[in-house]
């Protein structure tokens, strides 16, 4: 299968003023990451937080610009400078992101349905009864009544507008969906609801995903491939289950052995992710 995604020795690095000091110093956030995602596939990006997986998702799909490196879409460079409106608007049609809280990214004065058809009339060339018959496959599509469609982002539960921020990304009808610790926010019993919708999505729709987790347990749901970064570099690739189930590298190993389960604490599991 073609890439439809490659990312080529991703390299970004920050300014960022030290404590007490006015002067700025180069921090790598990012340090040479490669990889591909196949038209159709699924590939996980795993990690502890500060691992540089955001970073690598906002600059594929622009809103950073990588120190260097190239990306590539469907044969396309992405990583050139300034990008115009229409290319903007192109690219959405190819890539569409979800991000951990959809509070921050959905108008809270918009209902669902009107927040779902203005997507659509950005992308798409629709009469009335057409984009209103797209909004419903749309709502139908990830599981939202009629009622909720009628609701404002305030009234909805979090699951609930992870579904909507869900649909607004489909609207657009791209070839890959970023998501970007997209169910990280929400409770376990609704995590797994929406993981399933977005294995159903996956099968109906053949969108490929670049799903990025500090949770392994839920990539596994969902992908096939990983790569495992730390400190801005990928240590660890293979396909999900042989680096879940025998991991290679002792930091994929303290990273699964550091899953939450009985005597887990953030402070032993931050402990154990930096013991060298
Ligand atoms: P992750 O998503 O894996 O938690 P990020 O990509 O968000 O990691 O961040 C990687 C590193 O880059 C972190 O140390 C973070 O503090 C730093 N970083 C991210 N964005 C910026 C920024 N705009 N300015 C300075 N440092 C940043
Ligand atoms: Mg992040």
């Amino acid at each position: 299968m073609a890439d439809l995604l490659t990312v080529v020795e991703l390299r970004k690095e920050f300014h960022v003023r030290r404590e007490n000091s006015f002067r700025r110093e180069p921090f790598i956030a990012v340090d040479g990451v490669s990889f591909a995602v196949p038209a159709g596939g699924a590939l996980a990006v795993v990690g502890e937080s500060g691992s540089g997986k955001s970073t690598c998702a906002r600059v594929i799909v622009g809103l950073e610009r990588a120190t260097s490196g190239a990306v590539t879409v469907e044969g396309h460079d992405w990583s050139n400078g300034h990008v115009g409106r229409s290319e903007r608007l192109r690219r959405g049609r190819l890539v569409q992101m979800v991000f951990q809280d959809p509070y921050l990214s959905l108008d809270r004065r918009q209902t669902v349905r009107a927040c779902l058809s203005e997507c659509l009339t950005l992308h798409f060339d629709l009469d009335r009864a057409e984009r209103e018959a797209r909004v419903g496959s749309l709502l139908q599509q990830v599981g939202l009544n009629e009622r909720q469609a009628d609701a404002r982002p305030g009234a909805l539960s979090g699951g609930q507008r992870q579904r909507v921020a869900i649909a607004r990304a489909l609207a657009a009808e791209p070839k890959l969906l970023i998501l970007d610790e997209a169910v990280a926010a929400l409770d376990v019993s609704i995590q797994a609801q929406v993981l399933n919708l977005l294995m159903a999505i996956r099968k109906q729709s053949g969108i490929a995903f670049l799903f990025i987790s500090h949770d392994l347990a839920v990539v596994r749901q969902v992908c096939d491939e990983v790569i495992v970064m730390h400190r801005g570099r990928v240590v660890e690739r293979g396909d999900v289950e042989s680096v879940l189930l025998q991991p290679e590298q002792p930091y994929t190993q303290r990273l699964i052995a550091s899953m939450p389960g009985p005597g887990w604490t953030p402070r032993r599991r931050a402990r154990e992710l930096e013991s060298p």
